[in-house]
């Protein structure tokens, strides 16, 4: 497997890179490369680029780029908004979020949201990881939270949001979008907004459901976790308003030997 590594410097064809901590860990201790080895490069600006170790031992590596794979594109404009969740339940939101394709995260405080203290390193490298995997061109920003006061006080009221409501009026999600993309001018930017374990207040949803921004959506007759909800919500938004009809880009063949296949 050919590793791939999001790193923070600009990257440009002939331009030798030093690794930072993290990249030389995961090359030298995880992955036990060598001189002269293949990678993949990006950092969310540059685009995509093939590379190959130049040097690499106790104290350093260094990264020679040597082309351009793939050009940077832009990325869909969609936020998913949740109210803090335990350990196990934001990690996985994360790292699942980041694989479909969220722009940003943005922790929301809400009446009922356990008020629990947010790692924002850690959730970080998660969106790191996951976005390296998944062949993601840009890492997701993970914001800090946000009162739901402060939220809506900066809210841009030409992004759409899309609210997970367990309780009330409420179109079925499918409806809901497919009503959407017939708009005659369909919104480009987006949210999505999931409840806390305990649900929104039914005063928070009544405000939201209110706003000329908001569409409220059913996601069936089964009560969610929120983690759950907000990823059914971004995969289904994916599939009818987002980018479910791009593919991947074809699999990493190692460099230079015009083989089909991975090592
Ligand atoms: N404890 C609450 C449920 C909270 S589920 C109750 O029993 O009513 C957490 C969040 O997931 C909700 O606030 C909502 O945003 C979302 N969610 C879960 N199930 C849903 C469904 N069937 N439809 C829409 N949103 C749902």
């Amino acid at each position: 497997m050919i590793p791939r590594l999001f790193i923070e410097q600009p990257l440009s064809t002939g331009s030798t890179i030093a690794a930072d901590e993290r990249a030389q860990h995961y090359l030298r201790n995880v992955m036990r490369r060598s001189a002269g080895d293949p990678l993949v490069l990006f950092n969310g600006r540059d685009g995509e680029f093939e590379a190959e170790i130049a040097a690499i031992d106790k104290r350093k590596a260094e990264m020679k780029v040597t082309r351009l794979r793939r050009a940077q594109d832009g990325v869909l404009d969609i936020i998913l908004c949740f109210a803090p969740l335990k350990k196990d339940a934001i990690d996985f939101l994360i790292e699942k979020g980041t694989e479909l394709g969220a722009a940003a995260f943005q922790p929301v405080i809400t009446r009922r949201t356990v008020a629990s203290r947010l790692n924002l390193d850690r959730l970080r490298a998660n969106a790191i990881e996951a976005a390296e995997q998944s062949e993601r061109l840009t890492v997701p920003e993970i914001r800090a939270p946000l009162t739901l006061e402060a939220l809506l006080s900066g809210w841009q009221p030409s992004r759409h949001m899309i609210l997970c409501a367990e309780a009330g009026p409420a179109l079925p999600i499918g409806e809901a979008f497919k009503a959407l993309t017939a708009r005659v001018s369909c919104p480009n930017t987006w949210a999505i907004f999931c409840g806390p374990e305990g649900g929104f207040h039914v005063s928070e949803l009544d405000r939201l459901r209110d706003l000329p921004f908001v569409t409220p959506v059913g996601l069936g007759p089964r009560i969610l976790r929120a983690d759950t909800a907000a990823l059914t919500a971004l995969a289904v938004f994916q599939a009818i308003l987002g980018d479910g009809t791009l593919r991947p880009p074809h699999p990493m063949t190692p460099f230079g030997t015009g083989a089909g296949g991975e090592e």
